[in-house]
């Protein structure tokens, strides 16, 4: 039965460090460390989670988009286990969209992205893909991407002013919504 792992806040330096690629994707704890963060993405109603944010820094992630109220039309996925991603290439296209994080509660920043993203990544069979990305499930994997570097969402905004409370936020997206 997968664990709900406690995630840890910003200032925690552990969400600082860089993240250390995986070598054993078979070993049985890291097969438990990806059925715990599936289960705690899917609990705390996340569109991702970074390993770093349960405090373990390794190159895992989950990307897990599905539409809510800000990304109606964003695509409904399975969620995907990704270890050891690079990425290949980009757009040289950004768009700016709302962002939170579960390691910054009550926070959203409109945050700069690349548009589309080609990355290469082994999946939890450790076996290699090939990926596209575009919109919105770009933007959930660069954002956890940056949790392997020490970046948080925070460091991304153009300018303060691209801070909002997530009450704002909720105003704000409900009124753009009307
Ligand atoms: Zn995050």
């Amino acid at each position: 039965m997968a664990e709900i792992l406690d995630i840890i806040e910003l200032g925690d330096p552990i969400l600082r460090e860089k993240a250390r690629s995986i070598a054993h994707i078979q070993d049985d704890r890291v097969q438990t460390l990806i059925d715990n963060l599936l289960a705690t993405v899917q609990k705390a109603n996340g569109v991702g989670i970074a390993a770093p944010q349960v405090a373990e820094s390794y190159q895992l992630m989950i990307v897990a988009s599905r539409p809510n109220l800000r990304y109606p039309n964003a695509p409904t996925m399975e969620p995907m286990p990704i270890i050891n991603p690079r990425i290949l290439a980009h757009s040289d296209e950004t768009i700016k969209g709302w962002e939170g994080c579960l390691s910054i509660p009550g926070i959203r920043g409109n945050v700069p992205r690349y548009q589309v993203i080609e990355i290469e990544f082994l999946d939890r069979f450790g076996k290699p893909q090939k990926m596209e990305m575009t919109d919105f499930v770009a933007r959930i994997f660069q954002h956890e991407f940056d949790h392997f570097n020490g970046i948080m969402f925070l460091d991304r905004v153009e300018s303060n002013h691209d801070l909002v409370t997530e009450k704002e936020y909720h105003r704000m997206i409900v009124s753009t919504i009307k």
